[in-house]
């Protein structure tokens, strides 16, 4: 089946007992038992649940593997992840990463003796460089949030050799309609449901996918001992959102593309990030591993202060100042201060977040509209 189809249809049969062409929202906590140990499958709603079973299913086909589990947030799924290690075992990660995976790393599993390495993953070589026996996980993030540069998955596949440590990718911003890591080498693929594949700004959800037998034991044995699973009706508002992404993931990457050629030509505007343009240092990469470029779009102003970025922020009326991204309305966003505040000053600006950089969650209105708000936010004093 292609993406379209496996979008709307895989894991979600009509219902058995009524033949319900929607999965229902089973808001129950157990199953009656027809004697001690005969059930239909389900016993208990932290361990497993219907409507939540329909969604693992199909966000496991979406990223072409087998197993799937849901959490309750993007960062409940990475915990999972990481619980999956032992103390004195090695994490090397992407150095510009998703401020709360980056608080997540540092400030808790960090005191449970996990040790990470931090490096720039464009060049491959970086990886292989601080890989020793005790390395267990690389932790990718591509394109990174928020300065969308490009990790070539392939690459980094080639230096990890797969069994010697978990390859795990954050395919939060572009999505498996875009891109599947899992089939350019990937074991794990990790993402933030909150926000394209629910789409629409109304659920805080995380899934883990997985096509390795052994690491999907282990992802159900943690899901069901830590107990951070999603609610059924959650589970039923993202399988209403995924039977669109293909069609929100197309508009919203042609509006990004729209927005980030403009905003080049903006005399204000310094640089423009967006894996889309050709001048992008990741943009062959992006064009090999992805279908298309999302609608994540950053830049920096020339007049580099935080100020001048709030003015901006505070000008734009159609795309709404908020965090988060992904869902079908644009949002505007200053990472050094919002997303981002969690990371210390001196790694945000290694990694080029500067006091005026811009973060864009272009959503899927009229592309028109969301220039003539940009244009009057910009250019009025
Ligand atoms: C939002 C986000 C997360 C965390 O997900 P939550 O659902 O907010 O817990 C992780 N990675 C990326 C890239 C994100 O954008």
């Amino acid at each position: 089946m292609k993406f379209a189809t496996k979008a709307i249809h895989a894991g979600v049969e009509p219902d058995p007992s009524t033949g319900a062409i929607m999965t229902p929202i089973y808001q129950t906590t157990t199953y009656a038992q027809e004697r001690v140990g005969a059930h239909k499958g389900f016993e208990y709603s932290r361990t497993a649940n219907p409507t939540r079973a329909a969604l693992e299913t199909n966000l496991a086909a979406l990223e072409n593997a087998k197993y799937g589990a849901c959490f309750a947030s993007g960062l409940a799924a990475i915990d999972c992840l990481l619980k999956m290690l032992n103390p004195g075992d090695e994490v090397i990660s992407t150095n510009d990463l998703y401020g709360g995976s980056y608080r997540l790393f540092q400030g808790i599993f960090a005191k449970y003796g996990i040790v990470f390495h931090y490096t720039p993953m464009q060049d491959a070589a970086k990886i292989e460089a601080l890989m020793n026996e005790k390395t267990k996980l690389i932790w990718v993030e591509t394109p990174t949030n928020p300065m969308m540069n490009v990790i070539d998955i392939e690459a980094v596949a080639a230096v990890v050799k797969r069994g010697k440590a978990i390859l795990a990718v954050d395919n939060t911003f572009a999505t498996p309609c875009l891109q599947r890591p899992i089939d350019l080498g990937a074991d794990v693929v990790m993402h933030s449901v909150t926000k394209y594949l629910g789409g629409h700004s109304d659920v805080v959800m995380g899934a883990l996918v997985t096509n390795d037998e052994a690491i999907a034991k282990e992802m159900y044995r943690i899901q069901n001992s830590s107990g951070a699973v999603c609610g059924p009706q959650d589970a039923f508002l993202v399988l209403r959102g995924v039977k669109t992404l293909h069609l929100r993931m197309e508009r919203h990457s042609q509006n990004g593309d729209r927005v980030a050629r403009w905003l080049l030509e903006q005399d204000a505007v310094d640089k423009v990030y967006y894996p889309g343009l050709e001048s992008h240092p990741g943009h062959e990469i992006a064009k090999r591993q992805m279908s298309a470029f999302t609608g994540m779009v950053s830049f920096s102003l020339k007049d580099d202060t935080t100020a001048a970025a709030h003015d901006v922020l505070n000008r734009c009326k159609l795309f709404s100042l908020a965090e988060s991204l992904g869902g079908v309305e644009s949002l505007i966003g200053h990472p050094a201060t919002m997303t981002h505040a969690s990371i210390p000053a001196d790694v945000r600006r290694a990694c080029g977040i500067t006091d005026s950089l811009i973060r864009l969650s272009v959503g899927i209105e009229d592309a028109d509209d969301l220039i003539a708000d940009l244009h009057r936010a910009i250019t009025e004093p």
